[in-house]
């Protein structure tokens, strides 16, 4: 690993060499053109200041930002750079990642930055938002201007609705329209007084549907209050595999063992986290194999519980069908021979208004369900995860040598399939841990 840090950047090694103040000038260099190796090795070996500002009062940081190196970024910020850092033009690493418009520099440092710095001035008067709108950057633009307003919303007086609901998200939103729709089911679709007394078969459709509700809404429970899978921060209680505390247990300064997938390291949480997983902003916690953050179950979907949320997903998608079936078969058989001046359409609407509302809600609902439902068994057939699916050109792992799309997780549907459903989730230890593999042998 030394041997390719100093194969890698043969000019740094030389300007350690010669200069006086070497690790001053290294470290700015090596931010400058994203050296994230070099940095790290003059840093942990030579104990190079990483966060001393040049002559313009800016820091490596500072550099990092403004040529939008995500993974340098991670690295100085891993190490507790300052974020505040304001240089001789008031400009903090974000006005300068901004000003490049570098959406993936700017994510890093919102994340793992805090308020100050989205509403922080330079000398002009400009705030990082206005500097990226100003130079049309508009992705960057309206990212920062919602990260302030999230940061508005949990300081200002409306903490008590937006912070609150943001935090708890959609899921009692969800819960009651499910127990307001099987309300609806049982009283304006199977038991309604104006309709037909219903037949053997229909009502052992009606109250199997009914039962599908209550078993979809005990997984609801589980997969929004289960663990998705958060990676052990420094400090928590010792529970998890012995290769999880393996990894909490690399040092960056030890590099012999450290391969240098710098975006593993989570500058928020302080780790150094296992390949598939991903900070999430809403949880503030690494989930494991993170699929996405679900507001309708607000939390994550991760390694833990995508098997519930699928099981959910498909329980959902049943019970609506089955409903809809239910539902329309009752109105339907219900419509007499109208007279030539009124519609099914009106008569239906007028005599039925609650079966009515009941199917126009659990349509919207089956459509969902069967578009979630679809992508996430497409996806677990893959193993490949939403998050991996969106940003695949983010993940170098993504990547074979030839530079195109290559997914190392996946074993084949067969093999893909039988994992998810026996244990959960696929094992990808042998993958995800490489340099634990290799301090193994
Ligand atoms: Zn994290």
């Amino acid at each position: 690993m030394q041997f390719q840090v100093y194969q890698l950047s043969p000019l740094f090694t030389t300007l350690i060499s010669v200069s006086k103040k070497p690790q001053l000038l290294a470290v700015h260099v090596a931010a400058q053109y994203g050296q994230t190796a070099f940095l790290n090795h003059v840093v942990a070996k030579y104990q190079a200041d990483f966060d001393v500002p040049d002559n313009e009062g800016r820091s490596p940081l500072h550099w990092a930002a403004y040529k939008g190196f995500a993974d340098t970024i991670r690295l100085l910020l891993f190490r507790d750079a300052w974020q505040g850092r304001q240089d001789k033009e008031g400009c903090t690493p974000l006005h300068w990642a901004a000003i490049r418009g570098n959406v993936e520099a700017c994510t890093v440092l919102v994340h793992a930055g805090m308020k100050q710095e989205l509403v922080a001035k330079d000398n002009a008067g400009f705030t990082p938002v206005q500097l990226a709108s100003d130079k049309g950057h508009r992705h960057v633009a309206l990212f920062l201007s919602n990260a302030q307003r999230t940061h508005s919303n949990n300081n200002c007086v409306n903490k008590l609705c937006h912070g609150k609901m943001a935090d708890i998200g959609y899921a009692p939103i969800l819960f009651c329209i499910i127990i307001i729709l099987m309300v609806l089911f049982i009283n304006s679709v199977l038991a309604a007084p104006n309709l037909t007394k219903v037949t053997a078969v229909v009502g052992l459709w009606g109250w199997t549907a009914v039962s599908l509700a209550i078993v979809s809404l005990i997984m609801f429970y589980k997969c929004s209050s289960k663990d998705p899978g958060y990676v052990k921060r420094q400090g928590d209680v010792s529970s998890h595999k012995d290769t999880e505390d393996l990894l909490l247990n690399i040092d960056l300064d030890s590099s012999p063992i450290w391969t240098g997938n710098w975006s593993q390291l989570c500058p928020t949480c302080k780790i150094i986290r296992p390949v598939r997983s991903k900070h999430c902003p809403t949880c503030k916690r690494c989930v494991e194999q993170f699929d996405h953050h679900c507001p309708w179950i607000s939390n994550c979907v991760g390694k833990r519980n995508k098997r519930d949320f699928f099981v959910f997903l498909c329980l959902g998608t049943l019970t609506s069908l089955l409903a809809a079936a239910v539902g329309i078969q009752r109105i339907w058989t219900e419509i007499p021979v109208l007279p030539a001046e009124e519609t099914w359409i009106h008569h239906v609407v007028v005599r039925h208004p609650g079966g009515v509302a009941f199917l126009l809600v659990d349509i919207i609902i089956l459509l969902a369900a069967t578009i979630l439902t679809v992508s996430q068994a497409t996806q677990i057939a893959r193993n490949i995860t939403t998050n991996e699916f969106a940003n695949a050109i983010r993940y170098g792992y993504l990547r074979g040598p030839d530079g195109r799309f290559h997914n190392p997780y996946n074993h084949g549907c067969q093999k893909n399939c039988a994992d998810f459903l026996i244990r959960g989730y696929t094992d990808d230890d042998e993958i995800a841990w490489p340099p634990l593999q290799q301090v193994a042998r």
